[in-house]
């Protein structure tokens, strides 16, 4: 029997597993995919936003000598804390399902890529699923076309082409710079007047002078009503163009699979998708399932994020921690 079963490899799953280790208890990680799977899945060359210091977890320094680490370095860090803490991780299996006994303990169903099933027993478990599970679909006609996409890996394959981007966020913007560098013609369509708020302070500007000049075409104010081989159909100022184009990039965001908290028993806010869960323990409505991460926001996955998430391993680790001692008294 397990003492405790994390559920995804991201930072703030791992922050969890070595407080964890911290207090005499060795979790088992269970990951769908590779160590960190949402940072492999950033454009290829991304640079994060936050300083080095702020997304150390572990107690491992992450030392680089850039201000802003790169994707990669992210990728080095992360497999390097969970090498030097002897995190154990069974990577690509997925977690399909978690019952809860009448002893009150766990069982945890697992599937690998190969659909070989396993069964793991635990006393707790950490939810740290994160929120990349499925993209913000727009719902508008031609958005399964082949030529659209709701991630940007980076610039090469759209050389030549004519892009739009939908979107107005970080990754919006930094995608239409990376593809304005490489040459393409790039036109990023946008619901609101201005950039939000959340838009790194030193991009922002680069980005709205090549707009204001012309070299991305922005269109503020404007909808995307439909995607068709050779064209996007827009509704701008009431009126609606058609824009000769070859590929989309549908940058809005993603969402948690809800569905996988609330078959747990854990409840969901039915807007905002919030899991109901006591903010000193991390720990939800049902006993002994914990949360980590961004999967405790919901839908407003820019609330946490890892400078602030990877904390919650150390609230989750504690309650744990006195749980198990009061137990043995
Ligand atoms: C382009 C980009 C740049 C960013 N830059 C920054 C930054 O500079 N600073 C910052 O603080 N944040 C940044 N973020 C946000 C940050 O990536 C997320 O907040 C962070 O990844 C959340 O960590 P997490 O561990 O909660 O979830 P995730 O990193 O999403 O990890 C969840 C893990 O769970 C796994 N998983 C999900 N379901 C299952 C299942 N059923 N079974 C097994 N495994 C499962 C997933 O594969 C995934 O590996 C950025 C995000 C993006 C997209």
């Amino acid at each position: 029997m397990e003492k405790a079963i994390i559920i995804g490899a991201g930072p703030c799953g791992l922050a969890t597993a070595a407080a964890l280790q911290d207090k005499g208890i060795e979790p088992l990680v269970i990951e769908k995919g590779c160590i960190v799977q949402s940072i492999y899945e950033y454009p290829t060359f991304m640079q994060f936003h936050s300083t080095p210091d702020l997304l150390e977890i572990g107690g491992v320094p992450f030392v680089t000598p850039n201000d802003k680490p790169s994707r990669r370095e992210g990728l080095e860090y992360y497999a390097t804390v969970v090498r030097r803490r002897g995190i154990r991780v069974r990577t690509y299996e997925e977690v399909k399902q978690v019952i809860r006994r009448e002893d009150q303990t766990f069982e945890v169903h697992t599937e690998d890529r190969h659909g070989i099933a396993a069964r793991y027993e635990t006393a707790n478990v950490v939810v740290a699923t994160g929120y990349f599970d499925w993209p913000n679909y727009l719902g508008v006609p031609g958005e399964d076309l082949p030529k659209v996409a709701h991630t940007f890996r980076e610039a090469h394959p759209y050389v030549g082409r004519k892009v739009a981007i939908i979107g107005g966020r970080n990754s919006a913007v930094d995608a239409a710079l990376e593809l304005y560098r490489a040459g393409v013609d790039v036109t990023v369509v946008y619901r609101g007047e201005e950039l939000t708020e959340s838009v790194k302070s030193w991009v922002k500007p680069v980005f709205l002078s090549r707009a204001e000049k012309g070299k991305i075409n922005m269109l503020w104010k404007t909808e995307l009503l439909e995607i068709t081989p050779a064209t996007i159909i827009v509704s701008r100022n009431g009126t609606r163009e058609e824009i000769p184009n070859d590929d989309v990039l549908v940058l809005t965001g993603f969402r948690p699979d809800r569905s996988f908290l609330r078959n747990m028993g854990v409840q969901t806010d039915p807007e905002t998708g919030q899991p109901a869960y006591n903010p000193e323990t991390m720990e939800t409505n049902v006993h002994g399932i914990y949360i980590a991460g961004v999967v405790a926001a919901g839908s407003r996955a820019n609330v946490i994020y890892i400078e602030n998430g990877r904390f919650h391993g150390q609230q989750v680790a504690d309650a744990i921690a006195a749980k198990s001692s009061e137990q043995t008294v």
